[in-house]
C-alpha cells in the first residue's frame, strides 16, 4: 500500500492574494492575557491582514491515521504528532561590529511528524516551520524525511527588496565524486568498487542548489496555513484565499466553513467546524500534467475539522488514489492533546 496517506496530515492550504504589493512589516505580540480560546504567551504573526498566525507556546496533538478498506473495515496506518513553541529569537550571526542580540523578540514554531510502518516500509517525516521576527527568511520550512527513505527539503519565504520571494532546495542522491562512502564494494573479487548510482541512504545524499522566484506577498507554507485555519474558525470568518507554497510550486487555495458536528474522538465527544480546503492551479502557473494529487497522496479536496471556538485540529478526512483505480479514505484522528486552551474540550 501506498504510505503516503500519511502525508495527508501535512496537507493545508494556504495563503494569500496577491495585493497591491506593498510590504507590510510582521510584527510579534504575545497574548496579552489569558483567554479561553488562547493560550497565554502564545506568539502573534501579523500578515497585515486579518487574521494572523497564532502560535501556541507548548502545544502538542496526538492524532491516530485510519484507511477505509471497504468491506476489509479499517486499518490503523500511523501517527501524527503536531506541536508548536514560542522561544527567544537569536539572529543566527551577529551584525559586523555587534555582540549577538539579546533581543526581546520572540519565535515561533509548529512541528507535524508522521510515523508510520507498513509491509517493510518505514516512514518518518518531520516538517518544521519556524515564523521568525526579521524581513529574511521571514518564514522558514524544513522537511525531513526518515525510515525507508531519506529527503530532506528546506523552503524560505519572506520580502525581497521590493516583493516577496521564496527560496527553495532539496536533497537528492549523489551523482558521482571520489568520496569513499560513496562507494559500493564490488561483489566480486576481480571487480573495482564503484560509485552508488541510486539508493535509499541519507549518507548518499547532497543538498542541490537553491531555485528562487518572486511570490504573492504573504505567501505562505502548509503548515502556515494549517494555522491560518484554525484563525479562521477561532475568528468565525467565512472563507480565506491563500496562496500556498509547496516546494518551489504556487497554488491557489480556498478555505470556506462548513456544518457544525460532534466528532467522536477517543474520550468523547467535540463540537467542531467543518473546513474544506480546494486547491486549484493558479493561472501563468506551469501546468505539469498534475493535479493537487501528486502531493502527499491527496486527490481532490479536504476537509479538516477544527474545534468550533478554539480552532484545534480534530479531525482531516481526505482520499488517498493507490495506484490509478483506487481511492482509499483517510481519517486522521484526534488521540491526546496537551497545552491547548482552556475552552478546548468535549461535549458534556
Ligand atoms: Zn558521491
Ligand atoms: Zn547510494
Amino acid at each position: 500500500m501506498n504510505p503516503s496517506f500519511l502525508f495527508l496530515a501535512l496537507f493545508w492550504a494556504s495563503s494569500q492574494l496577491p495585493d497591491d504589493g506593498e510590504v507590510v512589516p510582521s510584527s510579534f505580540t504575545k497574548a496579552a492575557s489569558s483567554s479561553p480560546y488562547l493560550v497565554e504567551g502564545s506568539l502573534h504573526f501579523d500578515r497585515g491582514t486579518e487574521p494572523g498566525i497564532w502560535v501556541p507556546p507548548g502545544e502538542q496533538l496526538k492524532f491516530k491515521v485510519h484507511v477505509d478498506l471497504g468491506v476489509l473495515g479499517q486499518a490503523s496506518a500511523g501517527a501524527v504528532t503536531m506541536s508548536s513553541g514560542v522561544e527567544p529569537f537569536v539572529s543566527s550571526l551577529p551584525l559586523p561590529g555587534k555582540s549577538r542580540e539579546t533581543s526581546e523578540d520572540m519565535a515561533g514554531w509548529v512541528q507535524i511528524r508522521a510515523q508510520g510502518k507498513h509491509l517493510g516500509y518505514e516512514l518518518d517525516h518531520t516538517m518544521t516551520t519556524r515564523f521568525l521576527p526579521q524581513d529574511w527568511p521571514r518564514v522558514l520550512s524544513s522537511e525531513v524525511q526518515k525510515g525507508s527513505e531519506n529527503r530532506q527539503r528546506e523552503l524560505k519565504l519572506g520580502p525581497g527588496t521590493d516583493e516577496w520571494n521564496l527560496s527553495y532546495r532539496s536533497d537528492s542522491h549523489c551523482h558521482s565524486c571520489t568520496r569513499r562512502e560513496h562507494f559500493v564494494e564490488a561483489s566480486l573479487p576481480w571487480n573495482k568498487d564503484y560509485h552508488c548510482k541510486r539508493c535509499k541512504r541519507g549518507e548518499h545524499r547532497l543538498w542541490g542548489s537553491s531555485r528562487e522566484r518572486s511570490v504573492p506577498t504573504q505567501a505562505i507554507d502548509i503548515l502556515g496555513a494549517v494555522y491560518l485555519a484554525r484563525s479562521l474558525v477561532r475568528d468565525g470568518a467565512d472563507e480565506l484565499a491563500l496562496c500556498m507554497v509547496q516546494k518551489d510550486r504556487l497554488w491557489d487555495v480556498t478555505l470556506k466553513q462548513g456544518r457544525l458536528e460532534d466528532i467522536q474522538v477517543s474520550g468523547g465527544h467535540v463540537r467542531c467546524r467543518e473546513v474544506r480546503l480546494s486547491v486549484s492551479r493558479p493561472e501563468g502557473e506551469p501546468s505539469d500534467g498534475g493535479k493537487f494529487s501528486g502531493l502527499f497522496g491527496i486527490k481532490g479536496d479536504l476537509k479538516i475539522w477544527f474545534h468550533e471556538t478554539t480552532g484545534v485540529p480534530v479531525l482531516i478526512e481526505g482520499d488517498v488514489p493507490i495506484g490509478d483505480i483506487i481511492d482509499l479514505h483517510a481519517t486522521i484522528r484526534l488521540e491526546g492533546f496537551e497545552g491547548t486552551p482552556e475552552a478546548f474540550g468535549f461535549v458534556e
